[in-house]
């Protein structure tokens, strides 16, 4: 299983980090170790001080494919989810600045938590997908699907022209404005739509 993560697909968040809108999708990966399930706690990393959070909504692919037109890639998935995308912002703009990967800001443990799914024909509209996520209560992001860049669909086209896709696999869709740092003891709650599929503590 793998877990690929889509950079800059809401314009609003691009402008907040003074990155340009992008003309194709910019991807990377996590590793399956990233993952945290059941609302289990995030433990704060000790290589950061900037730990941010960027809620994303997740679909989880159905079919084997690669080379998969955008037309037909709306048969690649079925369940959504929401997860966070947590980013160590400090070592992020380090290895930007120096030209190097992304992996130990993006891809270290715990760096992907992740809620419970949804059958997609539960939603009355799922290319216009409500989310949000709230730290101690608070509201601090909130997005649209209709709002991305790149829908699920050309998404899954490009991604697929490059590696591919398996049963299982993730795609983490791209993160609204709004994003920002946590700390030890902040309560993390994401919603889809009204559906409140994940919440968990920073310890
Ligand atoms: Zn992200």
């Amino acid at each position: 299983m793998k877990i690929i993560c889509i950079g800059r697909n809401y314009i609003n968040h691009a402008r907040e980090l003074g990155n340009p809108v992008p003309e194709e999708p910019v991807f990377f990966m996590k590793p399956d170790s990233a993952l945290i399930r059941n609302n289990k706690p995030f433990f704060y990393p000790d290589f950061s001080n900037e730990i941010h959070h960027e809620v994303e909504i997740v679909i989880r692919i159905s079919r084997l494919g690669k080379h998969i037109e955008t037309k037909f890639a709306d048969r690649y998935y079925e369940e959504i989810g929401i997860g966070i995308d947590f980013t160590a912002r400090d070592l992020q703009k380090k290895q930007a600045t120096e030209g190097k990967p992304w992996e130990i800001a993006k891809a270290f443990d715990g760096s992907a938590p992740l809620g419970k799914f949804v059958k997609r024909s539960s939603l009355p509209d799922y290319h216009a997908i409500s989310f949000r996520l709230e730290k101690n209560g608070k509201e601090v992001q909130k997005g649209n699907t209709k709002d991305m860049i790149f829908g699920f669909d050309e998404l899954i086209a490009y991604i697929s022209g490059f590696l591919t896709l398996k049963i299982g696999d993730l795609i983490f869709t791209g993160t609204p404005a709004g994003v920002g740092p946590v700390k030890i003891g902040d309560q993390l709650t994401a919603y889809l739509e009204e559906r409140r599929l994940l919440d968990f503590y920073v310890r």
